[in-house]
């Protein structure tokens, strides 16, 4: 079961990317260190719903 997701910065709050996850593995939402383009610098990015 692979669910797409949507990843938000967690310092703009912008959504800035999609990404898939095995929901069965990671049934939690995930965190993953990625590039904000309006910010220009590395956040954490949290998955939405
Ligand atoms: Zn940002």
């Amino acid at each position: 079961m692979r669910e797409n997701i949507i990843l938000e910065c967690t310092e703009c709050k912008r959504r800035n990317y999609t990404s898939m996850k095995e929901k069965r593995n990671t049934p939690e939402r995930i965190e993953k260190k990625k590039y904000c383009k309006f910010e220009r610098k590395h956040t954490v990015h949290k998955e939405v719903r």
